[in-house]
């Protein structure tokens, strides 16, 4: 049996380990190619884009892929919404793996964003130090709030420098430790967090950090009604997979 993963996330990665140690099946993960340094993958790999839901669907069709497994970020919602189309003109299963997205408590001081223009808007008139973790294809939307001082934390540089006045650029990959995140957010004095929900292990020791800091954090929403039917657990998607290898030869 083939199965194609998209992924790009820690929980691809995860269900790539569990495929390598399946029997009879054979399975490719799918890489964008927006990240340089990529964790070498247990199983084959392909890089780039497919040009489009047709490019997709005439790769599942070459590929003879069985099954696909949509394991993107919660935010890359245009390759999602491809995978939908092609694996229903394909004629064949799509899992969504997913992360859960993260839940405010009462400790939290949350502002709810719907999009990156809201959450620019959201930061309001007086000049404050945000703390931007949002992803480098975001940031443009900053550059109608040219009053506050941005901490930019990107994973990759940045092509080209942000149209902002006022920024200074990070890099760095999770998983972060609290202890670090809060010691950054005092030293760079930062008023208010600005990060999308993306859930997971990995990104959250900054939102602890501005729990335990009591600062606030404008929460970018995930995007519409995607990933509605997700499975959060690389295992159960494993399963899934395994079941239908099982209903294919008939058993
Ligand atoms: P996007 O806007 O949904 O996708 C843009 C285009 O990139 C797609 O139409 C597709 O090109 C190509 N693409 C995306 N994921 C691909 C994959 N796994 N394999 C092959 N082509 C892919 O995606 P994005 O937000 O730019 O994210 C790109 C990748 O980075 C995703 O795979 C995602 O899992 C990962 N990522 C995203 C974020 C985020 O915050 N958005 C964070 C961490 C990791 P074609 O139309 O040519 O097929």
């Amino acid at each position: 049996m083939r199965v194609l993963v998209l992924g790009g996330t820690s929980e691809a990665n995860k269900l790539a380990h569990l495929l390598a140690e399946a029997s009879g099946i054979s399975a490719t993960v799918s890489f964008a190619g927006r990240t340089k340094a990529i964790l070498a993958p247990p199983i084959s790999c392909r890089i780039g884009g497919f040009g489009g839901v047709e490019g997709l669907i005439d790769y599942l069709k070459a590929e003879n892929i069985d099954v696909l497994v949509d394991a993107t970020h919660p935010f890359a919602e245009q390759i999602s919404r491809h995978a939908e189309i092609a694996a229903k003109r394909a004629k064949i299963p799509l899992a969504v793996l997913s992360r859960p997205a993260w839940v405010r408590t009462v400790q939290d001081l949350w502002i709810d964003a719907a999009d990156k223009t809201d959450a620019a808007l959201a930061l309001g008139h007086e000049p404050r130090r945000v703390f931007l973790t949002i992803g480098r294809l975001q940031i443009e939307a900053f550059a109608k709030a040219p009053q506050h001082f941005y901490l930019v934390r990107t994973i990759e540089p940045l092509a080209l420098p942000p149209r902002l006045p006022n920024y200074r650029v990070i890099h760095g990959r999770g998983p972060f430790l609290v202890e670090a995140e809060e010691k950054l957010l005092r030293e760079e004095s930062i008023d208010v967090v600005v990060t999308k929900n993306s859930g997971g292990e990995a990104a959250f020791a900054k939102i602890l950090a501005a729990r335990n800091l009591r600062i606030p954090v404008i929460m970018v929403a995930r995007p519409g009604e995607a990933m509605q039917a997700a499975m959060h657990d690389p295992g159960e998607v494993m399963d899934c997979i395994l079941r239908h290898q099982l209903a294919r030869r008939g058993v």
